[in-house]
């Protein structure tokens, strides 16, 4: 079967066919590095591994580029609160997102690509647009992309451009405006004093970039003028995806990306996750409970990335137990690795393939472990055969020769768990340590070891 993908750009699923034969061309937008990321960011990062994944197990040679905005509205005002240089604040956030990346089992993409080490190339494709006569200067050197200019704005996120181009007089120069806000954006931003010492002196003079011309010019940098996969979350797509259409088409005049995939949002009490709402979660609010962040992945990896999730604490807590079911059952299979099972293996791959339909392949793999008539060896390989697309873990999981009586314990105290009966979890975990055993909850999933 082919592989499908949800295009935002035709609001349809269609047939994967890569532009070149040697590897797919994948970018996805990353952080802007100014904060911890919350758990909503991290499920475009989990979307993406989860699609690159599947490419590679349909045989692809992917070449991924994942960015890092190192420069923009956002970072120059969190440095400046903090008195930290631009590079000294976004180096420390970029080495937690590292860190939390892995923690995830998220692959890391072949280059991250840090916008401050391209501004060349920014400013090439701002020359380009210039020429082109699509982008204009304005009083004091700014320099806006114009939208009545290009024909094609608006066609990622189906705005009704005509009535919004009405409307749309003016420009805007902050980073980030919603749809009702549509203007000519800024693609360079003339130096002025709440800059402080960011700027840079290029031939468009003193200034620094605009956020959506970044992954313009470091997907074109990277990848090549045209390019497979681009991916975000549903909020990227306008104003940021819309405007690197212009701004890439508009300098090349070739079509950019093939097929654009978004992730939906994380939501809590049905509102999106988002740091402006201070309603957010991270995952280091995740490793204080003591809970793995692959339990974050599974519970993503049960709904579809195109669905919207609400995220409450029982439904994670739900999700770490059925994990450590998952987890426990692996073990329990012995050392032996038999032959991936063909049968089940072609049931994962027809879901996964069919626009990344984790939950009916997750039901596959719960099926599997059920089945009798599969030898214990090769489900051991199925499983691990499955987990390169599912990215749990099992490869990492060690089996542990621990009596039945401290195995029924650690049950119970996950129950316990779940129903917030703290109390009893704690007791439960004395009488573990009195039988010479302890649990340790690590990215691995639960570690039980004697003391
Ligand atoms: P930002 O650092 O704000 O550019 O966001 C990083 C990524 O997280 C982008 O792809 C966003 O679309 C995505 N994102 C932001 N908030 C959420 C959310 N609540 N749920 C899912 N994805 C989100
Ligand atoms: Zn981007």
């Amino acid at each position: 079967m082919a592989l499908k993908f949800y295009n935002t750009l035709s609001r349809a699923k269609e047939d994967f066919s890569p532009i070149g034969k040697k590897e797919v061309l994948f970018y996805s937008c990353g952080p802007t590095v100014y904060n911890y990321p919350h758990i909503g960011n991290y499920r475009a990062y989990i979307f993406a591994d989860t699609l690159k994944r599947v490419l590679s197990y349909g045989g692809y040679k992917v070449k991924h580029i994942m960015n890092l905005t190192d420069i923009d509205d956002k970072t120059i005002r969190d440095s400046q609160k903090e008195g930290k240089t631009l590079k000294e604040f976004t180096e420390f956030y970029t080495e937690e997102f590292y860190k939390d990346i892995k923690s995830l089992n998220i692959l890391p993409p072949k280059k991250f690509t840090k916008a401050t080490d391209y501004i060349d190339e920014m400013v090439d494709v701002i020359k380009k647009l210039l020429k082109n006569g699509l982008a204009y200067k304005s009083e004091d050197g700014s320099v806006y992309f114009n939208i009545k200019k290009f024909s094609n704005y608006g066609k990622l996120s189906h705005l009704v451009i005509e009535n919004q181009k009405e409307n749309a007089s003016g420009r805007i120069k902050k980073d980030e405006y919603g749809k009702d806000d549509v203007h000519d954006f800024a693609l360079w931003k003339a130096w002025d004093e709440k800059d402080g010492d960011v700027f840079w002196e290029t031939s468009l003079g003193k200034g620094r970039p605009g956020w959506h011309i970044e992954c313009s010019a470091m997907s074109m940098a990277t990848l090549g003028e045209q390019i497979d996969i681009h991916t975000g979350g549903v909020d990227n797509i306008f104003p940021h995806h819309e405007n690197e259409i212009a701004q890439s088409e508009g300098a090349t005049g070739k079509p950019f990306v093939k097929y654009w995939m978004h992730n939906e949002w994380v939501l809590v009490d049905q509102k999106k996750m988002a740091k402006s709402d201070k309603n957010f979660y991270t995952l280091r609010d995740l490793t204080d409970k003591d809970i793995n962040p692959i339990a974050y992945r599974f519970w993503l990896l049960m709904a579809n990335y195109r669905t919207r999730v609400n995220f409450v604490w029982e439904a994670l807590g739900g999700a770490e137990v059925a994990l450590k079911r998952l987890y426990h059952l692996y073990t329990e299979l012995g050392e032996k690795i038999g032959k991936v099972n063909t049968e089940y293996q072609n049931k994962f791959r027809t879901f996964v393939e069919d626009d990344l339909d984790t939950p009916r392949a997750l039901v596959v793999l719960w099926d599997l472990l059920k089945d009798e008539k599969i030898s214990n060896a090769d489900k051991k390989a199925t499983v691990l055969d499955f987990d390169q697309v599912l990215g749990l873990g099992f490869d990492k999981l060690k089996e542990e020769k621990v009596p039945e009586k401290v195995k029924l314990l650690i049950l119970e105290r996950e129950k316990a768990r779940v129903d917030k009966d703290f109390k009893k979890s704690d007791e439960l975990r004395k009488e573990i340590n009195s039988l010479g055993y302890e649990i340790k909850d690590t990215n691995e999933g639960q570690k039980v070891s004697r003391i």
